[in-house]
């Protein structure tokens, strides 16, 4: 590839660029403006004002109060918080209406991303039941499988609203009205309530986000996802009663409501809000184009190559092709070739792919994901994730798809 020609980055399930408007908005923050927010003085005034207007901004769209928006390091961090500071807050200070239970029990499913993964398991350790519930081989968990798991001593419930790797959506509204009708039963049982944690990073930019509509108790979102800086991540979490229901994990200074301490990464969190404020006005718009770009690439890929499969819900038979998928995402498998070769003669040509979440690709393991789907070690080792973004142009896709067919073409020819 000459130096010349533009590489082309399909990679945006991965991470996103941090969007101009979000990068202007962050700039005052870095040496002028650099106060630390606890600080009592003017600087100090002027770093939390930018605080608190991120966070006004943020839970206005979200149509949540103020005191419900914590920011965090990361999605990770806050999925962490969401799930440990929850059980701890159940265990430890028995704050919950489920104190004297020690064993507690939560329902989750096998295709979570590793930061609810890792914590449950964690809890699992500890002598906690974890249900992890199955999906389907389109990628979808069943809601009455979710029903039929709940026991008395639930206390979570944590289902990712659409997937990292293979962008399936799962039906997140109707399992929290589902919660909603039965945590009313079990009030009147004396049974404690069963809160709802729904991981939203991948769907934060697509899919309707707002709490209360969702009916959910937790949801993470990330910066760097939605075309804002990494290492800053946001949790809604529900006010319910006078002391809250989740407990700090990182202990200190007592910011974010005593929820997180930590000096609080200012620029991060302005341009964290500019980026939401962005998803909010441009939704519908991003959505369109990428799902048109997204399909215009299949089509260029299956026409020279019948034999490749597809992992995850698609149907390919309607022309909007949306059914319950994330609108960026395709996750395709090309029989007998590694993903690992493909994925390098694609970079070689200026082509940038994921072989799954960015974490399983870096280890070359294969995904537990697409394991979960049915597929076998080696079908899943010959996948290839490819996400789309909101700046890709149809030239870009008719190059990429030209230099995905070219790389085909070369490994069936060595084969012969
Ligand atoms: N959850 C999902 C679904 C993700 O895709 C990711 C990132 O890959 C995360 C959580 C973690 O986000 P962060 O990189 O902000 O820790």
């Amino acid at each position: 590839m000459s130096n010349q020609t533009k590489k082309i980055y399909l990679d945006y399930a991965a991470t996103t660029p941090v969007d101009k408007e979000v990068l202007n908005a962050m700039m005052p923050y870095f040496s002028d403006k650099f106060g630390n927010a606890s600080s009592v003085h003017s600087f100090g005034q002027e770093a939390i004002a930018a605080i608190d207007q991120a966070r006004e901004k943020i839970a206005n769209l979200l149509n949540c109060d103020f005191s419900e928006i914590i920011f965090t390091g990361s999605a990770t961090e806050a999925n962490n918080m969401a799930i440990n500071g929850l059980i701890q807050n159940c265990t430890t200070y028995r704050r919950s209406s489920v104190s004297g239970i020690n064993k507690l029990h939560i329902i989750s499913t096998n295709i979570e991303h590793e930061s609810v993964l890792e914590p449950l398991k964690e809890l699992e350790r500890a002598g906690h039941e974890i249900t992890y519930l199955k999906v389907n081989k389109d990628g979808f968990i069943s809601v009455s499988d979710l029903e039929k798991s709940i026991k008395n001593n639930t206390v979570l419930v944590s289902i990712i609203y659409a997937n990292n790797e293979i962008g399936t959506i799962q039906s997140v509204k109707e399992i929290g009205k589902l919660l909603e009708k039965i945590n009313t039963k079990r009030k009147e049982q004396g049974l404690n309530r069963i809160y709802f944690h729904t991981d939203a990073v991948q769907a934060f930019q697509f899919l309707e986000c707002r709490p209360d509509w969702l009916k959910v108790d937790l949801l993470i979102f990330s910066g760097h996802k939605i075309y804002g800086p990494k290492g800053v991540g946001g949790l809604y979490v529900r006010k319910i009663g006078p002391i809250g229901f989740i407990g700090p994990i990182i202990k200190g200074g007592g910011q974010e409501f005593g929820l997180r301490s930590g000096t609080e990464n200012v620029a991060g969190i302005v341009g964290l809000a500019k980026a939401v404020g962005l998803v909010f006005k441009n939704r519908e718009t991003r959505l369109k184009k990428i799902l048109h770009l997204r399909n215009q690439l299949l089509d260029y890929i299956i026409k020279y190559n019948k034999d490749i499969k597809l992992n995850g819900s698609l149907d390919p038979s309607t022309s909007l092709r949306t059914s319950n998928r994330l609108p960026n995402n395709l996750n395709i498998r090309f029989p007998n070739i590694s993903n690992e070769t493909l994925l390098i003669a694609l970079d070689q040509n200026g082509l940038a792919v994921s072989a799954g979440s960015a974490c399983s690709a870096r280890a070359s393991k294969a995904s537990y994901v697409l394991n979960a789907l049915g597929l076998t070690e080696k079908q899943a080792k010959e996948s290839i994730r490819i996400t789309i973004g909101k700046d890709t142009t149809e030239k870009e896709i008719k190059k990429a798809a030209e230099i995905i067919n070219k790389a085909l073409l070369n490994f069936k020819n060595l084969r012969i």
